[in-house]
């Protein structure tokens, strides 16, 4: 095998994964394969896998193309919104510029009305997503919405998605799921036998590894391999780190500032909540249901997302994630102009306040501008820990 195409087996291959896995796209499509874009954990992977399309994350994570996206998009926006169409307007995205179509939802104001302009540049399909999960006919919407994405996916792909294929894809995935909550479980370990910092780099590079059953493979021999380590007595956490859960918005872009800081200070983030974390991986769907579309679909519409209005799954999720991670202390990471989850923060704080927690809230943004202060602030929550 090209050594480019090799599967990552340490922490650092995986980070690495992104930039790799343009070479990988760059085959899948001369092999004539077809790639979609995706931007959100909401968008069901298990379609798109039955249709035989190869599904990579758009999520904008750098500050560089925000400039080229201000020419059109107004300043006081997410970064994450700006980033992602950056990339596309200024066609610096390998991921994008080879994406057959791209799938977004219509989730956060701001992404949805990006979506539209993005279309002009992309072919894009818009889901629906509902925004109730306690409404019974949001069900029955987000269902609807998922057999049109499937009629869509046919028609223009000439493919034909099928209960089996749905249902292979489903196991797949579940594997999938299953063995990157295993890899965060091990952070249950106190001391844990991983870094925050290395563990994200894994989950995040493990979307760029495209062969969903060798990304189940390689993260559970990552899993096993942390833990020899760990037992034969190569500890590289104090016992004595504070242990964070990080909540919140998608934290790809502000990593080293957020969590990084927060390990250089003292913690351990042994739990991420948010996207890219427990909340898009804990959830299962059941291959076996007797109508397997409905049965996705209920597995994506339970995701406590702040765009879900009341959003009790992700009070629940942080409420059992306190006690199974042993946790010391909340930081909620917010991006700048995000109003679902700056929102939303004050029902954390309260949550967190409730249950005995200190929280501390962080709002950011791509830039450099504020590390020193963000520093200042995680140091001196460290310090009260
Ligand atoms: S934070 Fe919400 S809108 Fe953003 S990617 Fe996650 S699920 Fe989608
Ligand atoms: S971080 Fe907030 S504003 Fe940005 S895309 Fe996600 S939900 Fe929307």
């Amino acid at each position: 095998m090209d050594d480019y195409l090799k599967l990552p087996e340490t922490f650092e291959e995986f980070s690495e994964a992104r930039k790799n896995g343009f070479i990988r796209v760059k085959k899948i499509k001369e092999e004539g394969g077809l790639i979609a874009g995706v931007f959100c954990t909401y968008t069901p992977l298990e379609i798109l896998d039955a249709a035989g399309l190869t599904a990579v994350g758009l999520c904008g994570m750098s500050n560089e193309t925000i400039p080229a996206a201000e020419s059109e998009l107004p300043k006081n926006l997410c970064p994450l919104i700006k980033s992602s169409y950056g990339f596309a307007l200024s066609d610096k995205c390998p991921y994008t510029y080879f994406s057959d179509i791209i799938i977004g939802e219509t989730t956060c104001d701001g992404k949805k009305k990006m979506y539209e302009l993005l279309g002009e540049i992309k072919d894009t399909y818009i889901i629906q997503l509902p925004q109730g999960q306690d409404r019974a006919y949001s069900a029955e919407l987000w269902t609807k919405e998922l057999r049109r994405l499937i009629r869509t996916l046919e028609e223009k792909f000439g493919v034909e998605i099928t209960d089996e294929k749905l249902r292979s894809a489903v196991c797949l995935r579940n594997d999938e799921r299953k063995a990157k909550t295993e890899l965060m479980e091990l952070s249950r370990l106190q001391p844990p036998p991983l870094r925050g910092l290395d563990l994200y780099k894994v989950l995040e590079g493990s979307g760029f590894v495209f062969d969903i059953a060798a990304s189940a493979e390689a993260m559970q021999s990552t899993k096993r391999k942390a833990l020899e380590k760990y037992e034969a007595g190569d500890r590289p956490v104090s016992k004595n780190a504070k242990r964070i859960l990080v909540t919140g918005c998608p934290i790809g872009g502000v990593l080293e500032k957020t969590v990084g800081t927060i390990e250089s200070s003292g913690g351990v983030v042994v739990c991420f909540e948010n996207c890219g974390g427990v909340k898009a991986t804990r959830e299962l769907a059941d291959a076996e249901a007797d109508d397997i579309v409905q049965e996705i679909s209920r597995r994506y519409l339970n995701i406590g997302c702040a765009i879900m209005t009341p959003n009790q799954n992700r009070v629940n999720l942080i409420r059992s994630l306190v006690d199974e991670y042993h946790i010391d202390g909340v930081v909620e990471i917010l991006l700048q102009a995000c109003h679902p989850y700056t929102v939303e923060a004050h029902t954390i704080r309260r949550l967190s306040s409730e249950i005995g927690m200190p929280y501390l809230g962080i709002e950011t943004d791509y830039s450099n501008t504020d590390t020193g202060q963000l520093s200042t602030r995680i140091e001196a929550f460290m310090e009260m820990l």
